[in-house]
């Protein structure tokens, strides 16, 4: 029998384990930020439309460069972002291995501050970077000193920041962007997955693209948009970024289906959004009734929280899947992360975590 050990794998590669977490069919799923609400009738409507429309035209390959989908990003984004300065890929994951692919690899570094988005050391493996993690204070705030002093220690080829930040939910400030952005020698991307979740929408690092050439600001639509399943996500950037993300792109990576259900879902962004601002209650009534409770939750922007002052988190991880709700031990002792639910979800996991003590 033939195991991974047995195959010539890469050296670098050898005795990883792939991301995953638990895909568990249970009432109450909490555990990767998704968007709790399904995609509204009305709009998987007008996607079937659309694909319907694309799909004769099938036989072809897809249009390379996504015209109108890069338009319809760049009217959604605003701040004045042209479709020249757009870029969209299969999720975010695959446009921040463009990225990697284009500013990193080999004999080059990637620093991020952890914890931070546990995919970063993996996408820096897969191109054979180096993995910088610098830690954060505890209280997971970044300031400018703290930034620019960790890239003048390392002088890293590519900086990930991600605001706000999972899994602590922290947003970073937009004069801490702007002192990564003046003391890093090559790329500093912004990873604002969660953008759409933060209590000040319009404090965005989209409004810092104009000054710096060397800035990315990547977004997806996987939470905001409940697009998850689809995979798209995309990035924002100066045009020659973009040029330089066109030379490692596989040949028309995005499909006519993916273009045609984006282009049709961002149509529909207001109706997404108000569902947003709901989500956004529910992640601050998370933080407000768990602190009643005796737990610790950080503060959060985005659609999640990280509850501290959890005794044994492996064994509340285990009391709550005992009653149909998944969440996320990611590994920071007395902590569990909660992804913000429907009031109905998100009542379901309050009470099971307020019985936790008693049980
Ligand atoms: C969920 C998430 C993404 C989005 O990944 P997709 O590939 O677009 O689904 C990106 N960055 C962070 C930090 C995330 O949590």
């Amino acid at each position: 029998m033939t195991s991974l050990d047995d195959l010539p794998i890469r050296d670098d590669l050898r005795g990883l384990t792939p991301y995953g977490a638990p895909q568990l069919e249970v009432p109450v799923r909490l555990n990767v930020n998704e968007n709790a609400y399904r995609v509204p009738e009305a709009v998987a409507l007008d996607i079937v439309q659309e694909i319907a429309r694309a799909l004769p035209d099938a036989n072809r390959y897809p249009d390379r460069e996504f015209d109108a989908l890069r338009r319809a990003f760049a009217d959604y984004l605003g701040h004045g972002l042209e479709p020249a300065q757009i870029w969209a890929g299969n999720g975010s994951n695959e446009v921040l291995q463009h990225v990697l692919q284009a500013f990193g690899g080999p004999g080059r570094s990637l620093l991020s501050f952890t914890p931070t988005y546990s995919m970063y050391p993996l996408l820096a493996q897969g191109v054979g970077m180096r993995w910088i993690a610098e830690p954060r204070p505890a209280d997971f705030t970044l300031t400018p000193d703290a930034v620019r002093a960790a890239i003048q220690a390392h002088d890293p080829d590519v900086v990930f920041l991600c605001s706000p930040n999972n899994p602590t939910g922290t947003a970073i400030g937009l004069e801490t962007i702007e002192a990564a952005a003046e003391s890093a020698r090559g790329i500093v991307l912004v990873d604002e997955a969660y953008a759409e979740f933060a209590h000040d929408r319009s404090r965005t690092a989209l409004a810092l693209l104009d000054r710096f050439p060397r800035l990315l600001v990547s977004r997806t639509m996987s939470k905001a948009f409940a697009f998850a399943g689809i995979r798209v996500g995309y990035l924002a950037a100066h045009p020659s970024v973009v040029d330089a993300l066109r030379l490692v792109r596989l040949p028309y990576h995005l499909s006519a289906i993916t273009q045609a259900a984006a282009l049709a879902a961002l149509r529909h962004s207001d109706e997404m959004l108000a569902r947003v601002d709901a989500l956004r209650e529910q992640r601050d009534r998370l933080v407000d009734e768990l602190s009643a409770q005796g737990y610790s939750p950080y503060p959060s922007d985005a659609n999640f929280v990280l509850v501290g002052g959890v005794a044994d988190p492996q064994a509340a991880f285990r009391a709550l899947l005992d009653r149909g709700i998944l969440v996320r031990d990611v590994g920071l002792p007395g902590t569990l992360r909660i992804t913000a639910g429907t009031p109905a979800e998100t009542s379901a996991v309050l009470a099971a975590m307020a019985a936790l003590d008693a049980e």
